[in-house]
């Protein structure tokens, strides 16, 4: 613990937002005492990990990388977070990520752009940036991002580490903080398919306090080491054929597929919905979503307050100048598409196109085990070079965003290519995504 705390004092990537040293080192003088004693210690006791600042982990802060949070602090603790508590797991740092998790690379955050970990002048990925730079050079052994439309995937591909985005609903979500809820998961990130497995045991449940969980059983290690039984993978056509999509990363995907196909595993292709109605349907609803979500933050009860004489003016002046432009955007984007006049013609579309989606999905896992995708259509950009077009910042979420409006579990694996490949299964078949990772090893 002592180790990783001081590695992460020198912030070399703007992973750190706050350091959680005295509660850390409190809580690993308890795990020495048990050992002196020789009592037995759990999987997770006295594992250091870190935790992308969107949860609640009650007298710490959770700025949420954003001006308006900047001094506050959790006045609880999220669900999935006192679980690791409980396991003995040992909270080293709260992360640096895009605001509010708004955003694919991490530069929307006053606390500067995280680097990447394998290549310091390209982004380290977003929204969950920092803690997939935090675990990529070993500063923790795990890290909780947390994944709406790619959040922890597309980061643990640009830095060739392992990022579950589970089903929805297998980890609560209470003490998250809300960015788009139908789609919001709280996802590990780790080194090992082992190491995921542990962590997404000990942060799964159903919790009262998020009434869209549900009961799941803990995975074996065993189960996951028998790969037999995996028969039909597929990957969709339109992906792979795209015009956006970097040479390099078809090339080794299409290297991929042919080396499953030689260990036996029938491939077959997949019709899907083309990368902008994906895009545009999760943006459609993200924004609604958090355009609603956000509105409790006006500085009355949460946050920093800029005062006026007028209430209402105050709400204003705070919110236009403690929100991020980005964040901004989304605001007024998803009031827009909620606003009379254009909600039947955008959002509700929006929410055909949801269930299309998810239809689409069901027939498809009828005919194979697995899906396939590369991460991204393209490798990590330069600093500085995302937040000069939004759009097509958006547009590089491509591959992600389907399996969240999904609610499919789904996982990056590492190629040691920057992008990494996504396993995706049926709904509440997590096992099978975990199995499939080992059976690639
Ligand atoms: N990049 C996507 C967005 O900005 C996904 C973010 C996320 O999963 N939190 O919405």
């Amino acid at each position: 613990v002592q180790e990783k705390l001081s590695a992460l004092k020198e912030n070399t990537h703007n992973t750190v937002n706050s350091l959680l040293s005295e509660l850390a080192l409190e809580q690993a003088t308890k795990v020495d005492t048990k050992i002196a004693n020789g009592e037995n210690i759990g999987l997770l006791e006295g594992i250091p990990f870190g935790i992308k600042d969107v949860y609640m982990l009650q007298g710490t802060y959770a700025t949420a990388s954003s001006d308006l949070l900047k001094n506050y602090k959790s006045a609880y603790t999220a669900t999935a977070i006192q679980k690791l508590l409980d396991a003995g797991a040992i909270p080293i740092v709260k992360e640096n990520c895009d605001s509010f998790g708004h955003g694919s690379s991490s530069e929307n955050t006053i606390f500067g752009a995280v680097k990447n970990a394998v290549n310091p002048e390209l982004v380290g990925g977003g929204s969950s940036g920092g803690s997939a730079v935090n675990v990529a050079k070993d500063y923790t052994v795990f890290s909780i991002g947390g994944d709406t439309g790619g959040s922890v995937r597309q980061p643990a591909g640009y830095n060739n580490v392992y990022g579950l985005k589970p089903t929805y609903g297998r980890i609560s979500r209470y003490g998250l903080m809300a960015y788009a809820s139908s789609t919001d998961c709280v996802g590990p990130i780790a080194t090992s398919v082992e190491d995921i497995r542990i962590v997404l045991n000990t942060m799964s449940g159903k919790d009262t306090k998020d009434q869209t969980t549900y009961t799941s059983e803990s995975i074996e290690e065993t189960s996951i080491l028998d790969t037999t039984g995996i028969k039909t993978v597929g990957y969709f056509k339109n992906f792979i054929e795209s015009e956006a999509i970097d040479t390099q990363i078809k090339e080794d995907f299409l290297a991929s597929i042919e080396k499953i196909k030689a260990k036996g595993i029938q491939v077959k292709e997949l019709d899907f919905f083309k990368s902008d109605i994906l895009v545009s349907t999760y943006y459609t609803l993200a924004m609604a979503e958090t355009a609603s979500n956000l509105s409790r933050l006006d500085g009355t009860n949460y946050g920093d307050r800029i005062d006026d004489k007028d209430l209402k003016e105050s709400y204003a002046v705070t919110r236009s100048e403690k929100f991020s432009e980005e964040t901004k955007r989304r605001i007024v984007g998803g009031n827009q598409v909620l606003s009379q006049g254009f909600s039947d013609e955008i959002y509700l579309k929006g929410l055909a196109l949801r269930d299309a989606i998810s239809e689409n999905f069901e027939k498809d896992f009828e005919e194979v085990d697995i899906i396939l995708s590369p991460v991204t259509p393209s490798i990590p950009p330069k600093i500085g070079d995302s937040l000069k077009d939004p759009l097509a910042m958006y547009l590089s979420d491509a591959y992600t965003v389907g399996f969240s409006l999904g609610q499919l579990p789904t996982l990056t694996v590492p190629q040691g290519t920057q992008t990494g490949l996504q396993v995706t299964a049926a709904k509440n078949n997590d096992e099978l995504v975990l199995k499939f990772a080992n059976f690639l090893k």
